[in-house]
């Protein structure tokens, strides 16, 4: 029996792959694919699935456990966000030429604005370097029926295919029928075959050959071949849109009132496009426009100039969503219709964010301000990143290269007989995730910084995922928990002290000691210690306690500027600073931020620790 259920896109990709007997399924959090894991590990408890499903510490890891269990005939899955599949790079790529004997799903989402990410990168591009199939989901319904022809596809050829999702399917919501649960009746079973499992550059240049094959196969397929969705009727112009912008393309055409005289076509697997609909499009239409995000990958295969025209030829936008606003447009001016000069809405502005009241991070950041005024403050990917809003960070590269760019900024600074204090932060699932091997690195190489890790105890800015240091699994099992302190000296650190961030004039303190040894004689590293604010309120325990803003307060902005709690909010009209109560999480940091002590606790309130 099925059902009709309101399914948010990841949610739909997760009940796909489930559906479809994934037996293994490992990730990295990552927006805008983090709810795909949490979402599989409900529908595996709902569908009483034996399954493996984790949170790895990094999308390179889960790529390679997942993969492994693909080469032992399993069907397996492994989610993450599209800079994360530059993590998982070297495993991708290389899985690719060895192949799979189960089904191995790689769904990389990508950010098309971007909206929360460092690029806007199009997996699909690596996909094609790597010589990997790709499926296009326009919609939840659809990502979720592509789950299971991926898992098809897959097997048929003995590749993994790519999943890529953009955010606006992972996060729409949509009323879905969803199937039974497949009961899996598959155990695992490796056949050894070293000269491919563990191929040597001789055979790798026959598992190419072999690959390319594959790849010319899977491009007549006709599971995934191209549909046209308007009527069949002639027509010298045709419109090829994947993904979201062929959801927006098909409701336009029917607001436009174009369907009956221009051809639309939906393309389901962008890579390989299907060598027979590329002749036959070329043949058939004199104009031919094609919408997709965010690379021109179909567009290149359609590779003839004088007839095809999207992002290569300029007439679409090269970077940016595509937004209905945008593709009505493109369609407009496409069939020959008005266009009106109107503005677009511009993509990005808004609300300056900023932490969270009561987070924690913020206390590290001021702290740092004040111990090295004049440092350079290299800083990482997560949601400390807004540190930028308190001066106290200075550099975002990627996962991991706030401690390779501390030791950078070092070594540069020194060889020009320069001192500068260098503090880098990072979070602690970003420090398991690729602060490792910089670290270890910087010791061996004598760099002279301090490293300040954040550690809240989770993956906040992705939903609270756990961290290896928690000891909690994907689905709230008890694991293993790794002891920070022990493999931060491990690493060769000499210096390695742990404190809490939210007690600021000993964490100044303890700052201005760390620098002093990361002087003199090398890498020093502050664990600053603190529940994420989110976490422990909603855990409760945490006693808030009452602030008040005396009559000693000047106005001098102080507080809101350089500390920027939004509870703290400069009224106008007294020319003073007030609390904002509803905001206000009580965690009492503020009262050692105020030169003058015009913050205070009230008499009845208890100081949080
Ligand atoms: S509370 Fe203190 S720091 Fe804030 S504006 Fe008033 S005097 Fe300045
Ligand atoms: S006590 Fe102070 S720092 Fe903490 S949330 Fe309230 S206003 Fe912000």
């Amino acid at each position: 029996m099925s059902d009709r259920i309101l399914m948010q896109g990841n949610d739909a990709i997760a009940r796909g792959l489930v559906e479809a007997g994934c037996a293994v399924a490992a990730s990295y959090p990552g927006t805008p694919a983090s709810e795909i894991l949490s979402s599989i590990d409900r529908w595996r408890k709902k569908s009483g699935a034996t399954m493996h499903v984790e949170w790895a510490v990094n999308e390179k890891v889960a790529l390679e456990i997942a993969y492994t269990a693909a080469i032992s005939g399993l069907r397996a899955a492994v989610s993450m966000k599209q800079v994360g599949l530059n993590v998982a790079s070297d495993p991708f790529l290389s899985a690719a030429y060895l192949g799979v004997t189960g089904g191995f799903l790689v769904v990389s989402a990508d950010d098309p604005g971007p909206h929360s990410s460092q690029t806007e990168q199009d997996s699909r591009l690596l996909a094609m370097m790597a010589k990997v199939p790709v499926l296009d989901p326009a919609s939840p319904a659809h990502a979720m029926a592509l789950a299971g022809t991926g898992f098809d596809l897959s097997e048929t050829f003995g590749v993994p295919v790519m999943l890529r999702p953009t955010t606006r399917v992972c996060h729409a919501s949509q009323d879905i029928e969803a199937a039974p649960f497949r009961p899996q009746a598959r155990e695992a079973r490796f056949v050894k075959d070293p000269a491919r499992w563990a191929a040597t550059p001789v055979f790798r240049r026959k598992l190419h050959d072999r690959l390319a094959e594959k790849i010319a196969a899977i491009a007549a397929w006709p599971a995934t071949a191209p549909v046209r969705v308007n009527p069949e009727i002639s027509a010298a112009k045709a419109v090829v849109a994947s993904g979201v912008a062929f959801s927006h393309a098909r409701e336009l055409f029917g607001e436009l009132g174009i369907s009956g005289r221009i051809a639309l076509y939906q393309v389901v697997q962008p890579y390989p496009l299907h060598a027979a609909f590329i002749d036959r499009l070329l043949e058939t239409y004199g104009e031919i426009l094609v919408l997709e995000e965010s690379a021109p990958v179909i567009e290149m295969q359609i590779a003839d100039r004088r007839h095809v025209s999207g992002r290569m030829t300029g007439t679409v936008p090269g970077t940016g969503e595509l937004l209905p606003e945008i593709i009505e447009r493109l369609l407009a001016r496409f069939a020959g219709l008005p266009v009106t000069d109107a503005a677009l809405p511009s993509q990005g502005g808004g609300r300056r964010p900023t932490l969270c009241p009561g987070c924690a991070h913020r206390s590290s950041f001021y702290a740092i301000r004040k111990a090295a005024p004049d440092g350079i403050y290299p800083s990482d990917i997560g949601c400390y990143t807004l540190g930028i809003n308190l001066g106290a960070v200075d550099t975002v590269l990627c996962m991991g290269a706030a401690i390779s760019q501390a030791a950078g900024f070092d070594y540069a600074h020194r060889l020009t007989g320069k001192q500068v204090d260098i503090v880098a932060t990072i979070g602690d699932s970003t420090f398991y995730h690729a602060g490792i091997p910089p670290l270890i690195d910087a010791v061996v190489q004598g760099a002279r910084f301090v490293l300040v890790i954040l550690d809240n105890g989770t993956t906040a800015m992705t939903g609270n995922q756990p961290t290896p240091g928690t000891g909690i699994g994907a689905g709230g099992e008890t694991t293993a928990a790794v002891d920070m302190e022990g493999l931060v000296r491990a690493c060769g650190v000499r210096f390695c002290r742990t404190a809490n961030p939210d007690r600021l004039p000993e964490f100044v303190e303890l700052l201005k000691e760390a620098l002093a040894h990361a002087r003199e004689e090398g890498v020093a590293v502050v664990i600053a210690r603190q529940p994420c604010a989110m976490v422990a309120r909603a855990a409760g325990g945490v006693e808030p306690v009452a602030i008040v803003i005396t009559e000693e307060c000047t106005g001098c902005r102080h507080c809101v500027d350089r500390f920027e709690c939004p509870a703290l909010v400069f009224d106008e009209a007294t020319n003073r600073v007030r609390i904002d109560g509803m905001t206000c999480n009580g965690c009492g940091v503020c009262v050692s931020v105020c030169p003058l002590g015009a913050i205070e606790q009230e008499p009845a309130g208890e100081k949080r620790p």
